[in-house]
């Protein structure tokens, strides 16, 4: 019996630039998703949401090795999918209650889906199968996601939820999983990260997320290239006949290149002022080349800049979800209204604005051996 928590994310730049093997800069959310799990002899699973009150799941650990997943609501694929794919690999489970729930917003584009599979995945690890290292978490998460719940996803997600630690970025390369904690203080410098949740749904994304995807590896494979990470420099992607497919490419391989920049200045202790312009050039380019923006991503980015943060963007996959901006602590009310007020004159959903930390990837909280039951 114990209780695990995985956080949220948002990510400072590097936007889908995962599934072309290349560089991201995530930051660990203070919300995120607590496991509470209970091992059982018996070989029932039995998974409860409280953010899915009616679609309490009770089922086996055989019954996971068949075809019935059909059955299952589709929240209960991302917890089962980590359990099967612990089974997958070797490790005996004699079943287990698991009691989850989150604070991180759904759909927000905060990642509560990786917060929730690597809650679970870190409870699993803890009382199964105590070898299964980082990278292996990683990938069981990820495999959950994306053959599980149908979900085609890089391993940003997962990798920010089980990497970040609380006061860094993390500078992760995707190719090769090589990774850096690079200190993030923006009390220092009187600043603070704003994220703004937009409430406007993500629907788009599963469709939108395939389609880039294929274009992604299609000017790869026009360039003559393995990944769009190994067509490094801007004139290559100008020689691409295709306008679409030039666009595509544009924008991870530029993309890309700021990451690389922003760590690179953020390493050396530069004002994070310094990188605001890249933020929004960052924004820019998923909007106009990669086309993945949407009007109250657009708003917020423009308000947020107009009432005086130093960089805005749209942060996860985009189609919807949340933006961030970078902006002096004393300007946080006034940005946030302005960006409130621009919602109400467009007769969008109000949105919800925070500041952020970066916070502790996925740990323990308490071990117990008595049930609080
Ligand atoms: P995001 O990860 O940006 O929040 P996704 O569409 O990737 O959005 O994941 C949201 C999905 O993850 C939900 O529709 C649900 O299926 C599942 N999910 C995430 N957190 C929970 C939770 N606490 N309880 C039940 N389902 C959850
Ligand atoms: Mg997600």
């Amino acid at each position: 019996m114990g209780r695990w928590w995985a956080p949220g994310r948002v990510n400072l730049i590097g936007e889908h630039t995962d599934y072309n093997d290349g560089y991201v800069l995530p930051l660990a959310l203070p919300l995120g998703t607590t496991c509470t799990a209970r091992v059982r002899p018996d070989g029932v699973v039995r998974l409860r949401s409280r953010q899915a009150p009616r679609d309490a799941v009770d089922t086996t650990t055989a019954a996971l090795d068949s075809s019935g997943w059909s059955g299952f609501p589709v929240w209960s694929r991302y917890p089962l999918g980590v359990i099967r794919e612990f089974q997958r690999r070797g490790h005996e489970l004699p079943g287990i209650d698991l009691d989850l729930d989150s604070t991180v917003p759904i759909g927000a584009g905060l990642s509560s889906s990786a917060a929730l599979t690597c809650s679970v995945s870190i409870a699993l690890r803890d009382l199964f199968a105590p070898t299964v290292s980082a990278t292996d978490l990683i990938d069981i998460t990820r495999t959950a996601e994306n053959v599980y719940a149908g979900v085609p996803t890089g391993a940003l997600d997962q990798s920010a939820a089980l990497l970040c630690t609380a006061g860094h970025l993390l500078f992760l390369d995707t190719r090769t999983g090589a990774s850096e904690q690079i200190p993030f203080d923006l009390d220092h410098f009187a600043l603070t990260l704003l994220v703004v949740d937009t409430g406007s749904p993500h629907t788009l994304v599963d469709s939108e997320y395939a389609a880039r995807s294929a274009e992604c590896a299609a000017a790869a494979a026009a360039l003559g290239v393995p990944t769009l990470r190994d067509a490094p420099t801007l004139p290559t992607a100008a020689r691409l006949p295709d306008p679409l497919l030039r666009r595509r490419a544009r924008h991870v391989i530029t993309e890309n290149a700021r990451v690389r920049q922003i760590a690179e200045q953020l390493r050396t202790g530069a004002d994070p002022r310094t990188i605001a312009p890249l933020l929004t050039a960052g924004h820019t380019s998923l909007r106009d080349d990669f086309e993945v923006s949407a009007p109250p991503l657009d708003t917020a980015v423009t308000a947020a800049l107009t009432a005086g943060a130093h960089g805005a963007r749209l942060t996860g996959a985009g189609f919807g979800g949340s933006i961030i901006a970078l902006v002096d602590r004393d300007r946080v009310a006034e940005v946030s209204a302005a960006i409130r007020e621009a919602f109400s004159a467009k007769a969008f959903t109000p949105p919800r604005t925070f500041v952020v930390t970066p916070a502790a990837g996925a740990h323990r909280v308490r071990a117990s051996t008595t049930s609080p039951h």
